[in-house]
């Protein structure tokens, strides 16, 4: 399969042979239980200490125990929001500000509080996927407890002001979470600097073991205990550490951002020369700011095709790619994100994201441009709707 191409990565990336490496002890030699008394134990705790450390160091978070481990970006979210908002309750706060692209996560987590009695307000995207700080500052109110906005979006990548809007929220005493899980290991995160209360992560997106992430939560944030049980997490998420699954994260992100600015550079040309050669297809756009975006992110859409079918095309010619997220492809739906975007629903059904990490090459980039144009071509001479779109600008 020398010609495949995999360009998902905002999806889940390969293991890196690094994470891969350090696991293993932990499926064989180091089994023991980091609670149990005896040295076999003691080697899983210590595994487990140094994998905390080695996170905290990654984020510049001031203590490792600052951070906690869960199962992956999705409960990391929950855990963060659903947190914030019985702090909140205690002292009468029941409204939560975020934006209308935020991942499932964090969206399903709102409707769900929505049913329990919360107020919700969800920020606009505008055409550039871009939060307005000014209008976070206009949405906040007496009784807002968490503004919760994503660190970079999953679909079109764009990257938001999120110290800025820390500020803002710690203004006027709000709590603020960001769901960084498409940040970490791609951009620098500091959280320190960027004054954030609670920020999520998640290993398999960053080379790292699927099923295992992290939650940043500041010192002196009392969040309740997300699972009862016994004291591991300092007695906050009980349950046998995921031993190989955070010396597996910590060494995927520890790798990662060893040489964030020069790889970053290699990607943005890469998806820079992918979003000029595919921007010549007559009637196709970019989805989303080009600037103020992830650098292996491209999000195009092509007016008059079905995106499932362009997916289709693609994986028959060994290109794994996706429209809209993998959570919401398989369902007819158009893009919640691209319709926060102001897209209408057609042509939001267009759209095709390609996201690139550091195992991809130029080569794969040439070979997207000689496969892509192509196909849409073929199905735009398929397709009712090309047919309707061509003639209604012949009149
Ligand atoms: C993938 C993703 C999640 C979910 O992470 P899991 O580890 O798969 O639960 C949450 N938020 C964003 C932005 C993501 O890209």
């Amino acid at each position: 399969m020398s010609e495949y191409v995999y360009a998902d990565n905002a999806a889940t990336t390969r293991l890196s042979d690094a994470a891969f490496e350090a696991m293993k002890p932990y499926f064989t030699e180091y089994f023991g239980n980091p609670s149990s008394l005896y040295k076999l134990g003691a080697a899983s705790q210590r595994a487990v200490d140094k994998a905390r450390e080695d996170i905290a160091g990654c984020i510049n978070a001031p203590r490792p125990t600052d951070v906690y481990f869960v199962s992956g970006g999705s409960e990391a979210d929950n855990w963060a929001i659903k947190g914030a908002a019985e702090l909140g309750l205690k002292k009468g706060k029941k409204h939560i500000i975020s934006s209308r692209f935020e991942h499932h996560a964090v969206l399903h987590t709102l409707e769900y509080l929505e049913k329990h009695g919360y107020e919700v307000t969800l920020l606009e995207v505008h055409e550039d996927g871009l939060v307005r700080p000014e209008e976070l500052e206009a949405a906040i109110r007496e009784d807002t407890a968490l503004v919760t906005i994503m660190f970079a979006n999953n679909e079109i990548g764009t990257i938001q002001p999120i110290k800025e809007l820390a500020e803002i929220a710690h203004k006027h005493g709000v709590l603020f979470h960001t769901d960084a899980v498409q940040a970490v290991g791609t951009v620098e995160i500091d959280v320190q600097e960027l004054g954030v209360d609670m920020l999520s992560m998640s290993g398999h997106k960053f080379h790292g073991p699927k099923g295992v992430g992290a939650l940043y939560i500041k010192k002196g944030i009392r969040l309740p205990s997300l699972i009862h049980g016994g004291a591991q997490e300092r007695g906050m998420r009980a349950g046998t550490e995921n031993i190989a699954g955070v010396v597996g994260m910590a060494a995927a992100l520890k790798e990662a951002v060893e040489n964030i600015p020069e790889r970053n550079a290699r990607l943005t040309k890469m998806r820079d020369r992918l979003i000029d050669g595919l921007s010549v297809i007559d009637r196709s756009r970019v989805n989303g700011d080009r600037v103020h975006r992830l650098p292996g992110n491209v999000n195009m859409c092509f007016e008059g095709i079905e995106g499932e079918s362009l997916l289709l095309m693609l994986d028959l010619k060994g290109i794994s790619a996706s429209s809209g997220s993998a959570c919401t492809s398989g369902s007819l739906d158009p893009s919640h994100v691209l319709l926060a975007l102001g897209l209408p629903h057609e042509i939001a059904h267009g759209s095709l994201r390609l996201t690139f990490s550091d195992e991809n090459t130029e080569e794969d980039i040439d070979r997207i441009l000689s496969v892509l144009p192509p196909i849409v071509e073929r199905l735009r001479s398929m397709s009712p709707l090309w047919e309707k779109i061509v003639n209604n600008s012949k009149d």
